[in-house]
């Protein structure tokens, strides 16, 4: 049974979406006004690990990941460049989607642009003012939390008290507002300043959290299953996001809420702010594999810090390596007819611990055991010669359904188990008995980009691998 530790309960829950084998989820995407650094990109293959084992659990996924393509950090670089947002964002959300494919992430269903869902937030802030969760100051609108009385149900944070600026997270811009925990939803800009949309309550720009809001219910619906995202975004974005949600709705905005923890270097969080952080190209350059990137990623649970090192990258590397030349190693052998208890057993518990690892809360580093530990066994059966083609046809299985959750394995060098070869052999003699030359030139061909090597003699053929 799959749990995850619900942030919103603080406990760890059994998993049971709304629509029964439908999963519907939405996780926080990046701000395109720079490369992402590997920081974030522990957190993009943790949602990428929780994509597809949902999909290795047989839910069907919708989900979503927007980019954040307008924010005061873009907006002062482009007008620093005299060029509009789009332009200043559209090579920074290239770059960020050839490093997430690079890392070898799966492209959610829907990866929506904040910018294209403008009437959107509009929606919901025409809605938050009439019924009296949202009010104007200084032609801005601000989001009230006293209407909210369940704000900081997520974060657990207590704001009794906390009026006007008693607290350094509060947002204390320099406008007029009722509380100071009250946050923008729709920030004034004036006639002829860029960028700014016209909405009934004013020229304006959206405020952050009001983006993610729109964008996971226009997708998703008022009420859908899992929304995640980085450790900082609980508070205040995810408390704002549910605030203006159920504020405009009156329902429950997320059943299920997931935080991964930080990525640091030298016990400092990884940041853009403080410098201290490497872009993916960053290592890329220095010769590191994506595959060891996202190996190193995600070989921690994500609910506990990682500390990155390039020992530990190093390490990533060479466990990467020792993966793929099993799976290389076990594809090439020919083998006898039957199968080994032996090796049946260890393949059945890999398989057996990898899920039950997965289900609690996506033990990722248990996950991984399991995988070596069947690496080392078949290691040895096969040392032993004990290995026959069944459990070869089994560990190449296994190995394929691992795979499909860590992507750690990396693209495989066409090989062709020799059963596969043998039939293609059987039609390539067929091809020649009907004189279809062209087809039994294709299967030569073919079989020789792969390696395979086919000697007609007059016993028949003979094959064998370069
Ligand atoms: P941003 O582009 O700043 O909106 O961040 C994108 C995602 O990266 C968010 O989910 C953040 O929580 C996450 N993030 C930022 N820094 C780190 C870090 N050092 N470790 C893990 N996740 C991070
Ligand atoms: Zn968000």
């Amino acid at each position: 049974m799959l749990k995850f530790f619900n942030t919103l309960s603080r406990q760890v829950e059994e998993f049971h979406p709304i629509d029964k084998g439908k999963v519907r989820m939405y996780i926080c995407g990046p701000t395109v006004w720079n490369f992402a650094h590997i920081g974030n990109f522990r957190t993009f293959v943790f949602g990428d690990i929780l994509r597809r084992y949902l999909k290795f659990k047989g839910f069907e996924l919708t989900h979503v990941m927007n980019l954040t393509d307008i924010d005061d950090r873009i907006i002062n670089e482009a007008a620093a460049r005299n060029i509009s947002i789009d332009e200043f964002t559209a090579p920074f959300a290239q770059y960020f989607l050839e490093d997430f494919d690079a890392l070898g992430n799966e492209r959610p269903e829907i990866i929506p642009h904040a910018t294209h869902h403008i009437p959107e937030m509009i929606d919901i802030i025409s809605t938050l003012l009439a019924n009296g969760h949202a009010y104007e100051s200084e032609g801005s609108i601000y989001y009230r939390i006293a209407a909210f009385p369940e704000y900081g149900k997520l974060s657990k944070i207590s704001f009794s008290g906390n009026k006007a600026g008693g607290s350094e997270r509060i947002d204390t811009d320099k406008y007029d507002k009722e509380d100071a925990r009250d946050f923008a939803l729709w920030k004034l800009v004036d006639e002829d300043e860029q960028p700014g949309w016209d909405a009934p309550f004013g020229r304006g720009r959206p405020g952050w959290h009001i983006e993610c809001s729109a964008m996971s219910m226009k997708y998703l619906g008022p009420t859908f299953d899992l929304h995640a995202g980085g450790m900082d975004l609980q508070f205040p974005h995810h408390e704002n996001e549910i605030a203006q949600s159920e504020g405009a709705t009156g329902k429950l905005f997320s059943k299920y809420w997931i935080h991964s923890e930080f990525l640091k270097i030298d016990d400092v969080t990884m940041s853009k702010s403080k410098g201290n952080f490497f872009t993916f190209r960053d290592l890329k350059e220095q010769g590191y594999s994506p595959l060891a990137i996202r190996y190193l990623l995600l070989s921690v649970p994500y609910r506990k810090q990682l500390n990155f090192t390039f020992e530990g990258l190093q390490g990533a590397e060479t466990t990467i390596e020792r993966l793929r030349n099993f799976r290389s190693i076990i594809s090439d052998l020919k083998l006898a007819a039957g199968s080994n208890p032996e090796a049946v057993a260890s393949v059945t518990k890999a398989l057996a611990d990898f899920e039950t690892a997965m289900d609690d809360d996506l033990n990722t580093a248990a996950a991984l055991a399991a995988v070596h530990d069947m690496v080392r066994e078949i290691n040895t059966i096969m040392a032993n010669e004990g290995i026959l083609a069944d459990d070869q046809a089994a560990v190449l299985d296994a190995v394929a359904k691992f795979d499909s959750v860590l992507g750690i394995f990396g693209e495989e060098a066409s090989v062709l188990l020799d059963h596969n070869i043998e039939a293609l052999i059987a039609e390539r003699q067929d091809a020649r008995h009907n004189r279809d030359f062209a087809r039994s030139d294709e299967i030569r061909d073919e079989l020789a980009a792969k390696g395979i090597i086919l000697e007609d003699t007059k016993d028949g053929v003979r094959w064998k691998r370069k």
